[in-house]
């Protein structure tokens, strides 16, 4: 694994031909301080960004030789546990951007990162960053107020509420006391009034949007809505490569981008 000199991170990445794993690529190639040495998908494909896809099953064989500093994931939960497995017999540090694992399933990824430095994010955006602390610091402000969290997305997208909905949800419930996971209610039907210790969830699946997320916040004849839209998935590469390059050569551990947007 690399020290962290000055020479660019060698790179692996999983999930390659997926609508992320195109991404990073893409970002990937135009970057100095990043060489891809190694991507993989499931399924056959032709170079992308001028990058050959090895088949996923080659994985763990090719790791050796490839010898990355860090991986970059963006595939399924049952995916990223097998890669994480892989990361941490190589001793490589990764970078996950993948959603929807159980509880079992996150379990599972902290020990890993007992061994390897491991990063997760449910969202590599710096502006997801900043609506996050936007949304602690109105919760704290508003006590009491109406919670309702709004997230929107393509129609390919397989787990509901978003991993990033979730993030934010586990923010709130962090600020308000009163709040738990119990407490949440996702979508109404029928007889179904509103108690005050609830926060509504709402997922929208539609068309080829990237992903939208909306805290509002409601009571003493005022609202606040924050608002964050996502308009090209780069911005998401471009976190994940960030996080790559900040996470090679670090001690064994858990991170999370913030670690990395605070030391940025
Ligand atoms: P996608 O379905 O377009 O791509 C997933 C890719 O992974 C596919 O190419 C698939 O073939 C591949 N794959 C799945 N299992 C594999 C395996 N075992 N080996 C190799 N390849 C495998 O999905 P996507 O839109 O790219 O999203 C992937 C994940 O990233 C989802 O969990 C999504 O929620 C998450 N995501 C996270 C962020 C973020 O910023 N953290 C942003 C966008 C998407």
């Amino acid at each position: 694994m690399s020290t962290g000199d000055s020479s660019p991170l060698r790179l692996a990445v999983t999930g390659a031909a997926g609508r992320m794993g195109r991404e990073v690529l893409d970002a990937a190639v135009d970057r100095e301080d990043v060489v891809v040495v190694l991507a993989v998908n499931r399924s056959e494909t032709e170079p992308i960004a001028g990058v050959a896809i090895d088949p996923a099953a080659e994985f763990a064989d090719r790791l050796g030789d490839a010898d990355p500093d860090a991986v970059v994931d963006f595939t399924g939960p049952a995916s990223t546990l097998e890669y994480a497995d892989a990361c941490a017999e190589a001793d490589v540090a990764l970078v996950t951007g993948t959603t929807g694992f159980s509880e079992d399933g996150l379990a599972t990824l902290r020990e890993t990162a007992s061994s390897v430095p491991l990063l997760k994010a449910a969202n590599f955006s710096r502006g997801i960053a900043a609506l996050r602390r936007a949304v602690r610091e109105a919760v704290t402000a508003l006590p009491g107020y109406d919670i309702e969290v709004t997230e929107t997305h393509h129609n390919g997208k397989r787990d509901a509420p978003s991993g990033t909905a979730h993030t934010i949800l586990e923010d709130i419930e962090d600020v308000r006391s009163d709040l738990s996971p119990a407490d949440r209610v996702h979508g109404r039907e029928g007889d179904a009034p509103r108690e005050s210790a609830e926060i509504g969830v709402h997922a929208r699946r539609a068309g080829d949007i990237i992903g939208e997320h909306e805290v509002l916040l409601a009571d003493n004849h005022e609202t606040v809505e924050l608002t964050h839209r996502s308009g090209d998935r780069g911005v998401f590469a471009a976190g994940a490569l960030d996080a790559a390059v900040w996470l090679a050569g670090r001690d064994a551990g858990w991170y999370t981008f913030d670690d990395v947007i605070d030391e940025s």
